[in-house]
């Protein structure tokens, strides 16, 4: 039962789930429009626009038809996004582990004093690395920063990464090294609506975001994916490379790029260094040789070109497909490469950018709670940066910690000797969402002490020792920062239900139980907000003109936006990146040197077939919270496979069937879908589903050596029936 005298009757704010944050309105009431299909852009893309769906008796929801990212449309996800409001397991209550194994309900002060006395104890025993932290890219700005300091500053762990390191953290890596900073899009998401041509390399966005594809809608689109995708089957060109090979195939679209003439020469003279080293590499990559290599035909390698050099708007963008591999930063760097053959970045209407996954995905890696970065996207081992934050912060800079361990590095280290003993997850699901998922749960389980803050029992909360029920989007205010760098409100409509609490609460109770003043941790967004403006101003991602009365009266700010005291009017933000000039010293874009190589795993006689992972539509991530949405669970309710039907066929398998598909991590369950269209190499799982029908049970633990993002995109496997054990 939720108390719904309390707080506003209706509220501007955005989609709970991925990073294109399209803007909706919550109403209370009983609102009844019910109108759920109407018009669409297209088959292949629903996006529904018209008026409200009421979703609960209490709460509807409508697009924002001012928000300009969304147009006026939500997808599925979106338009039911208020059913997470009430799921009927929704956690209400703390939990704590008894002595004989079961999570029983207590109250917060008794869960609170259980957390701190085991970090108190691991830390006497072990150090402070002995306790880590796990971050989330849904979290707020708010939450993303104050994670971030109560790890370095409270625990005085150097053990904190985030799961956007499974997300973006391979264009990232590229985008700093090409341009000198990195902002998932340089350029505002209406700029794409006027462009000739985009390439995606990797993308699906009218299956993962179907709003952004109103702005496809004039553009010939080349999608290069293994799979034929919605957005493949929107394309003008789809080139349908083998797993693992798209950096082999961005260096001959190089190369034909320049062999053909139509590489910019002056904007490569005035804007760029490092051409000739990045064309020694592609040189060799004649065009039969590309398609030796990848399977895509010379003819389509050429035609795509021609669609790239014929535009005079033009935007490469990629997305997990191309980044999610042990040479994804080479391989975004590879397309960012041929952006700037091509002369697209820093030039209005066109450009690079990459399509940033997880809804605060962009702000959660600029706030601290990324294990090689301070707030305001600073590097953690700079001098000048360790000494700004920590000022901020009221602490000694060589108090803070160093670099801690990335992401799956760090789950992979849980309960080992040297490695962390206890583990607190704040917005994450590793057991579905971690790679190599069968280790890392066995990883978790030998922890001392895992703490997860959710409002669902996800997989991983139900292993936990403790359990903190958290408010959701809904019940609280704070700030998200979406792929374009856009710095947006998040509004309360309600009060979370009896018993549950906000996450700064949670961390500013927990400081004070750990001998911390309290006093380091608002527990008021915007007093977060504030200080986490101080504590970026200077740094790449400068939030601090930014302002929840500036945001509040409707500006579009877009970082950096430096606060310029006494000069009126304040910093507009900065929609456009490197327009006169990229962020190098030298004001010059870089290209990358780099060499195709094969993914950590092929296919071989024990493990004949590629799999590869990605999302659907009607599922978000680990699915903790989709799952549990009545429509969406209806429209993809469990683990598929999809298949090509001869190599079905050869598997014994038919339309329907159960199948196991095998890694050498592991074994998975799902339902067999046939599609004639995949290649026959090829198999794909989405990586939403809990249990026996993990996909993330199938892949491994190969790191980008950079980013050290892991190959969720390539494992070898075999794929038989399912027999039940
Ligand atoms: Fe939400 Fe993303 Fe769907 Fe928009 S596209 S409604 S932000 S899930």
């Amino acid at each position: 039962a939720r108390d719904r005298s309390a707080g506003p009757s209706s509220v501007a704010t955005h989609c709970p789930y991925c990073a294109l944050q399209c803007g909706t309105r919550l109403d209370r009431g009983d609102a009844t429009t019910d109108a759920t299909t109407d018009t669409t852009t297209n088959a292949a893309a629903p996006v529904t626009t018209t008026a409200a769906v009421t979703v609960t008796a209490a709460v509807t929801v409508r697009p924002d038809p001012g928000f300009p990212v969304n147009r006026g449309g939500l997808c599925q996800k979106g338009w039911t996004a208020p059913a997470l409001l009430d799921t009927a397991d929704r956690l209400r209550t703390p939990l704590l582990r008894g002595a004989d194994g079961e999570l029983r309900p207590v109250d917060w002060d008794t869960a609170l004093d259980a957390v701190a006395a085991a970090l108190l104890r691991l830390r006497a025993a072990h150090g402070p690395d002995a306790v880590a932290v796990f971050g989330g890219g849904g979290l707020t700005n708010e939450k993303a920063y104050l994670l971030g300091k109560f790890a370095r500053v409270t625990l005085g762990t150097s053990q904190i990464d985030y799961n956007g390191r499974f997300c973006m953290s391979s264009a990232a890596a590229a985008g700093n090294a090409a341009f000198g900073l990195d902002r998932g899009l340089p350029f505002p998401v209406t700029d794409l609506g006027a462009a000739d041509t985009v390439l995606l390399a990797g993308a699906n966005p009218a299956e993962t975001m179907p709003p952004l594809m109103r702005h496809l809608d004039r553009a010939d689109l080349i999608v290069i994916d293994p799979r034929r995708t919605r957005t493949a089957e929107l394309a003008a060109l789809h080139l349908q490379p083998e797993p693992g090979t798209d950096l082999a195939l961005a260096l001959g679209l190089l190369h034909l790029t320049v062999a053909g003439g139509h590489a910019d020469k002056e904007y490569l003279a005035a804007r760029t260094s490092g051409f000739d080293d990045a064309w020694r590499h592609a040189a060799a990559w004649w065009p039969e040789r590309v398609e030796q290599v990848t399977g895509v035909p010379v003819a389509a390698q050429r035609e795509a070109v021609a669609l790239l050099a014929r535009a005079s708007r033009a935007y490469v963008l990629t997305g997990r497909g191309a980044e999610q591999h042990s040479k994804g930063t080479d391989t975004a760097a590879a397309f960012v490469n041929l952006a700037l053959a091509l002369g697209l970045p820093g030039r209005e209407g066109s450009g690079y950018g990459c399509l940033t996954g997880q809804g605060n995905g962009q702000g959660g890696r600029e706030h601290g709670q990324k294990a090689d970065q301070l707030p305001g996207y600073r590097q953690i081992t700079d001098p000048a940066a360790r000494a700004h934050v920590a000022a901020v912060w009221g602490v000694d800079p060589d108090a803070l910690p160093g670099p801690g361990r990335s992401a799956y590095e760090l789950l992979d280290a849980l309960g080992t000797d040297g490695g962390p003993r206890a583990l607190l997850v704040f917005g994450a699901n590793p057991v579905v969402s971690a790679p190599n998922a069968g280790h890392v749960t066995r990883r978790l389980g030998a922890l001392d002490l895992l703490v997860v803050a959710d409002f669902v029992p996800s997989e991983t909360a139900r292993i936990a020792d403790v359990v903190l029920p958290v408010a959701q989007w809904a019940e609280e205010d704070g700030t998200l920062t979406n792929l374009e760098g856009r710095i947006l409100r998040r509004r309360r409509l309600l009060d979370p239900p009896p018993g549950v609490r906000d996450d700064l609460w949670v961390l500013r109770a927990l400081a004070a139980r750990l001998g911390d003043d309290p006093a380091r941790y608002p527990v008021d967004a915007e007093r977060a907000f504030d200080e986490l403006r101080r504590a970026s101003r200077g740094g790449p991602a400068d939030y601090s003109g930014v302002s929840y009365r500036r945001l509040d009266a409707g500006e579009a700010l877009h970082w950096p936006c430096p606060e310029t005291p006494g000069r009126r009017p304040a910093h507009p933000g900065t929609p456009r990146l490197f327009l006169d000039r990229f962020a190098h010293p030298d004001g010059r874009a870089r290209f990358a040197a780099v060499e195709h190589r094969p993914p950590a795993e092929r296919p071989d006689e024990r493990w004949p077939l590629y799999a590869t992972t990605g999302r659907v539509l009607a599922q978000y991530q680990s699915g903790a919270q989709t799952r549990r949405v009545a429509e969406l669970n209806a429209a993809a309710p469990e683990a598929h496979v999809e298949i090509h039907p001869d190599t079905a066929r050869r598997a014994g398998l038919e339309d329907g069937d159960l199948a196991r598909i095998t890694s050498a991590r592991g074994s998975t369950r799902a339902r067999v879908r046939l599609d004639p269209a995949l290649r026959t190499d090829t198999v794909f799982l989405p990586f939403h589903f809990p249990g026996t029908g993990r996909a993330n049970l199938l892949t491994g633990d190969a790191l980008d050596p950079r980013s050290r993002m892991p190959e969720f995109k390539v494992s070898a496997v075999r794929v038989d029936r399912w027999e039940e054990p």
